[in-house]
């Protein structure tokens, strides 16, 4: 473990970031430690301490002295010629160790002058729709090629090398022919700490893995499907009947290797979601869960409070002390392996969670990501010994309060259309958030006679509501646009129907955000994923459109509260999907969207899902 020198190198990085304009005594042995023919080394992810470097902020120069700037014409110098060696369209100085607000890309647009320096660069608009492009690549990350999420252009402000400002619209992001724009938004997020990985609009990981996954998805066969049904439910269906359900998407099957192989859940998922289904089994089990959503949802009502805020109720504090354990059998790593694992963990950004405080964890080196990222994570790393399996745990505690908005009392003003928050939260985010010709169809129907934003709310809460009960879900890693499988299958669980309303708010120009963790209720601890949606001049509001979810068509009370509300059993780990991981992960995360049973790997790939098992533990739970 090299926590602490990595900590004091990190540290006077970001000393001389906030202090110094000019290049640093460090960055100053990397720029003349060759000749000025010579290439620099390139930064690696697969290298810790670059991998961390690769993740920090760099600094604008001084662009008086651009000019006369010995020390800078050496570097673009060399800069260039590892550009050069490397065969690579763009690079930026962050990815050779000078954290400074320079890159090079390669001018497709006028190929007279192929390279250009940016100095001090700025990208001053861009449009709010994106472009998946695809096969982006960086000198940085060996042998792994994504689609990221760009724009289709951008207006940009940099200093050439000659000091001369240069303002103009670049434009380009075929693959094909011209994507200057592309390698221009690329080298820029360099020099914000910011990978293509981390802005992947397909998942990043390979046809044979993603075959593997689905596999593991589809396991059963014919028979089994009849046998859980028996066994379950006491009939034995028909051929008839298992042929319909099967052309209804109701059973889903793939074929894999020639044979119909069936989703694990697939025979539970039929008395889920299909009422026809029902009407041959005892749905009291159906019933029983719901009766436990209304109960609380009673007990809410009556315990709600006011606020100063006009429409804004309380509920009481809930203290939650949990214990979340990974288990990695000994079976699934070797004897001397480092074997590495992030763990959820609090967030602290989040005004409804409060009080988190880290209790214990199983290794005494560990690195908590805090609010830095999407993902909130504890990371710990252990050497695998023969014969025995690998336990990491983590302890902590935090109090969840949840909230209630009567939105019969709330008059939101007009968006702001230009803030930054109006921009990012009504922006599609392919591949899961994309205002497809169905999306923009359905929506449009749906609140054709709404008058407000608050009725768009109503509509498309109670459309969701209604019309696409629970059911287990798919790993999100193998569904290539989630909300159009929900469409398409007339199910979902609850992220998969949060990203349908997500994206749906969107497209009507409603800001609306991606929430998740788990839910803590006593006796019903499970992974939970949830919305949040803005109203000018009142803030976010949380929006559960899982709950009292089932029954078709009757809009009950509790899909009033959590239309517009949350109870206080929440736990609240990730304020957007598809996000980064701090430190960052090496291989293709396991899930591709959210995080909450954590991700494992080794110095070799990354360990899936059936490869370890978790466990997240109430230790006590007091309601205030
Ligand atoms: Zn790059």
């Amino acid at each position: 473990m090299k926590f602490k020198t990595l900590a004091s190198i990190l540290f006077s990085f970001q000393f001389t970031l906030i202090f110094s304009q000019s290049f640093t005594e460090r960055e100053l042995e990397i720029i003349y430690n060759g000749d000025e023919d010579s290439p620099f080394r390139v930064l690696q992810t697969t290298d810790k301490v670059d991998s961390l470097i690769l993740r920090m902020e760099s600094a604008d120069i001084d662009a008086d002295s651009i000019a006369g700037n010995e020390d800078l014409r050496y570097f673009l110098k060399r800069l260039k010629n590892t550009l050069y060696a490397s065969g690579g369209v763009g690079i930026a100085a962050p990815q050779v160790g000078v954290l400074k607000n320079i890159f090079l890309f390669m001018r497709m647009n006028h190929p007279e002058q192929l390279v250009e320096t940016a100095l001090n660069p700025k990208i001053v608009s861009h449009p709010i729709e994106t472009v998946c492009f695809e096969r982006d690549g960086c000198l940085s990350i060996p042998e792994l090629r994504g689609n990221s999420i760009r724009f289709p252009w951008i207006d940009v402000e940099y200093y050439d090398d000659s000091g001369n400002l240069i303002n103009e619209r670049l434009e380009g992001y075929s693959r094909m022919g011209d994507f200057t724009s592309v390698i221009f938004q690329h080298e820029y997020d360099h020099l914000n700490g910011i990978l293509f990985i981390d802005r992947l609009c397909q998942p990043l990981i390979n046809s044979d893995e993603l075959d593997r996954r689905v596999a593991l998805d589809f396991n059963k066969s014919r028979d089994d499907i009849v046998k859980w049904i028996q066994s379950n439910h006491n009939f034995t269906p028909t051929e008839k009947q298992l042929d319909e359900w099967e052309e209804s998407g109701i059973l889903e099957f793939r074929i894999i290797e020639g044979e119909k192989r069936y989703f694990r859940n697939a025979a539970p998922n039929i008395f889920r979601v299909n009422a026809d289904a029902r009407q041959f089994i005892n749905s009291s089990i159906i019933k029983s869960a719901e009766a436990g959503a209304k109960n609380i949802l009673d007990t809410h009502l009556n315990e709600i409070s006011e606020t100063d805020i006009k429409g804004k109720y309380v509920l009481p504090e809930v203290s939650t002390h949990v214990k979340y354990t990974i288990t990695v059998p000994e079976s699934e790593v070797n004897d001397g392996e480092t074997v590495k694992a992030w763990l959820p963990y609090p967030r602290m950004d989040i005004d409804r969670q409060t009080n988190v405080s880290f209790i214990n964890a199983s290794q005494d080196n560990y690195i908590l990501s805090e609010d830095q990222t999407e993902h909130t994570s504890i990371y710990m790393e252990q050497v695998a010994k023969k014969g025995e399996p690998i336990t990491f745990s983590v302890e902590f505690s935090f109090t969840s309060q949840g909230e209630w908005f009567d939105l019969s009392q709330i008059t939101p003003k007009p968006y702001n259309k230009d803030s930054e928050l109006y921009r990012k939260y009504t922006s599609q985010k392919p591949p899961h958030i994309v205002f497809s010709e169905n999306i923009r169809s359905l929506t449009d129907s749906i609140t054709r006679n709404d008058k407000s934003e608050i009725e768009n709310l109503q509509s498309i809460y109670s459309y969701i509501t209604s019309n696409f009960p629970w059911a287990s879900a798919l790993e999100y890693s193998t569904i290539p646009n989630i909300p159009e499988y929900v469409l398409q299958y007339n199910k979902g669980d609850c992220g998969q129907v949060a990203l349908l309303l997500i994206s749906m708010l969107r497209y009507k120009g409603i800001p609306a955000r991606w929430q998740s963790g788990w839910m803590t209720h006593p006796g019903e601890v499970n992974l939970h994923d949830w919305a949040e949606v803005y109203f000018e001049g009142v803030g976010w509001i949380p929006v559960d459109v899982s709950f009292g979810r089932g029954e078709p068509l009757n809009n009950r009370i509790g899909r009033k509260f959590f239309m517009s509300g949350i109870d206080s059993y929440r736990l609240y780990i990730n304020n957007d999907f598809s996000g980064k991981f701090y430190p960052a992960k090496q291989f293709p995360r396991s899930e591709t969207v959210d995080f909450q049973r954590g991700e494992v790997e080794t110095e070799k790939e990354n360990l899936y899902f059936n490869k370890w098992d978790y466990k997240l533990e109430i230790i006590s739970q007091k309601k205030e």
